[in-house]
């Protein structure tokens, strides 16, 4: 049976994961958190200390790696990492993690098995111009760079992690530039994707212009 899709991409902190959880609970899809997949992966190479240059190494590692979601929980070898993968450190590397051609090849296989067999909402970087490009919905979430650093500020905050507002302003600029830039699949906006700047409103705002634009699932 033809399986429903809805793509939301956008940078970090932008709000994709809050808006994509909401509409999965509302439309009954499965909410598929593709920076959990990248994030899974980084703490896997940093725990094992693989340098990222060395390709046999990664490739081997990620061979004998299950990343798994299941009910909205990322499991990394049959284990919760749900706090372990938002750590500054997984922050920090999981751009880089995430240029690995190898990496890349094999999460997006991952995704599309999994938005076969399901009707989906799906967030990301490149959802809608690489995992999905046929996508019935495609939407661009975007923020202004201090709106998008004071959410990641507050969320810190409440995990327990101290941080300076400059600082994460400094890292999400960096990780920005490094995701959009990058030569495999950047981060970028399908040319069919609708663009929602969430810079002044607030959640139930977006919400409805993206239920005034999927009106017709059911
Ligand atoms: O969405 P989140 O901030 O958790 O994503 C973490 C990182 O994973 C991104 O900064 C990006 O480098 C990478 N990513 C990606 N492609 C995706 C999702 C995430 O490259 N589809």
């Amino acid at each position: 049976m033809h399986k429903i899709s809805i793509a939301i991409d956008g940078p970090a902190g932008a709000g994709k994961s809050t808006l994509a959880k909401k509409i999965a609970n509302l439309k009954n899809l499965l909410y598929i958190d593709t920076g959990a997949m990248y994030r899974a992966v980084t703490l896997k190479l940093l725990r094992e200390n693989v340098p990222l240059d060395n390709y046999e190494l990664v490739k081997r590692v990620l061979d004998n790696t299950i990343i798994e979601i299941i009910n909205g929980s990322i499991f990394l070898d049959n284990v919760n990492v749900d706090k372990e993968i938002r750590t500054p450190k997984v922050n920090e590397n999981v751009s880089k993690v995430a240029a690995l051609p190898f990496v890349r090849e094999t999460l997006v296989k991952l995704q599309r098995k999994i938005a076969d067999k399901n009707n989906v909402v799906m967030d990301g970087r490149d959802i809608g111009t690489k995992v999905l490009p046929n996508a019935e919905y495609k939407f661009f979430i975007t923020a202004s760079i201090e709106e998008r650093a004071r959410r990641r500020y507050e969320e810190l905050k409440k995990n327990g992690y101290h941080c300076s507002f400059n600082d994460i302003v400094k890292k999400i600029a960096e990780r920005d530039k490094m995701d959009s830039e990058r030569k495999l699949d950047p981060l970028k906006k399908a040319d069919d994707a609708v663009i929602i700047d969430t810079t002044n409103k607030n959640i139930d705002e977006v919400i409805n212009i993206i239920l005034g634009k999927i009106e017709s699932i059911k």
